[in-house]
């Protein structure tokens, strides 16, 4: 067994600027593995960006096309257990000599390894085994090899013989294009607005993006209706509420002196600059829309001002919003900041 997933494919993997140089090298590498100066090739990226995916599409790859290669794919953290296995029960020889006869060797999370000195060692024999046998390794890591910290040096320096690719946020363009996939792939359909609606409002990662398009099919079965804009809206608040931590008044002014430049003496001041304007305003729209603050007491955090200026702040942004693109971003990013969806 190769411990593969079959549902990992290149076929399934969008292609897109965030992903181009991973997953061009590693379609070479799974034509010509152990040939091509692309070893070891090692991914690297944040959570849920797609390196299990492309790793596991390699192996997927030459498991179909090369059939008398052993492809053998372990988790890092598998791998320190059964390392941790082998030496208490005296089989390091065997687990050693497992390894060695591997063809193409892969290995999720190497950041896994990091200070753990006797595995990274065993490895390190595995790997030099490997590689001068001709054969391939790939390696996925939540960052990159430099900010390993906790890996000896003679691995790190290994690691960067081959070929390093980043694996980055996925663009909006490429956000559509993995939505219609996995719809495509569900043999669902749903409007393209709400598509695009979608891909604007989850810009985290991959797998979060893939977990509203279930709980969006879920939804729809549950209810028998189909996939709408107001089904899309209702669930993404459901989600988001799931996973909402408290903002408290000062989390909204430490993010909006953060963001402008601004001091809190500003902010609660009685300047009508409007480079002090309209962070207030902000932080007053940012303090109605995720605390439960009367407005009256939002207006007190500001130097005692009253209601209505509350009002006038919020209805202000709202407008800037719909008709100011650059505020419209400057929102964004601070919803962002909250972990919050706009909706
Ligand atoms: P990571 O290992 O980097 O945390 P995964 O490989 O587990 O991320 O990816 C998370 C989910 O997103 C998986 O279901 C994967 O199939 C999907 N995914 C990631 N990138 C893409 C892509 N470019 N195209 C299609 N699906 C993707
Ligand atoms: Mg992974």
């Amino acid at each position: 067994d190769s411990y593969l997933n079959p549902h990992y494919a290149f076929d399934n993997f969008v292609e897109g600027d965030c992903n181009r140089l991973g997953r061009s090298a590693g379609l070479a590498v799974a034509q010509r593995p152990g040939v091509t100066s692309f070893n070891p090739l090692m991914i690297y990226g944040g959570v849920g960006l797609g390196k299990t995916h492309l790793i596991q599409a390699i192996g997927n790859y030459i498991k179909s096309t090369q059939s008398n290669k052993f492809v053998l794919y372990v988790s890092s953290e598998k791998f320190v257990n059964q390392f941790i296995n082998a030496i208490r029960n005296n089989t390091l020889q065997a687990f050693t000599n497992f390894y060695m006869q591997i063809d193409v060797l892969i290995l999720d999370d190497v950041q896994f390894l990091a200070g753990k000195e006797k595995t990274q060692e065993s490895f390190f024999h595995i790997f030099n085994h490997l590689h001068q046998s001709g054969k391939q390794i790939i390696m996925s890591s939540d960052r990159p090899p430099r900010d390993l910290a906790g890996m000896q040096d003679r691995l790190l320096s290994r690691f960067k013989w081959g070929l390093t690719a980043d694996l980055q946020q996925p663009d909006f363009e490429t956000r559509i294009a993995i939505i219609q996939k996995k719809l495509q792939a569900d043999g669902i359909y749903i409007k393209d607005e709400v598509i695009e609606y979608l891909a604007h409002s989850v810009d985290t990662n991959v797998r979060e993006l893939e977990g509203v398009i279930v709980s969006l099919m879920a939804h729809a079965s549950l209810n028998r209706r189909e996939i709408d804009m107001d089904l899309a809206r209702t669930t993404l608040k459901n989600i988001v509420v799931d996973n909402e931590k408290e903002i408290t008044v000062d989390n909204i002014f430490d993010a909006i002196t953060a963001h402008f430049d601004v001091t809190m003496t500003d902010l609660k001041g009685k300047s009508r600059k409007k480079e002090i304007v309209f962070p207030r305003q902000v932080a007053m729209y940012l303090m109605k829309e995720f605390t439960n603050l009367p407005l009256k007491s939002i207006g007190y955090h500001f130097g005692g001002r009253d209601h209505s200026t509350v009002i006038h702040a919020v209805q202000n942004i709202s407008v800037l919003i719909d008709s100011d693109k650059d505020v419209e971003g400057r929102i964004q990013k601070l919803y962002k900041h909250f972990n919050r969806v706009r909706v």
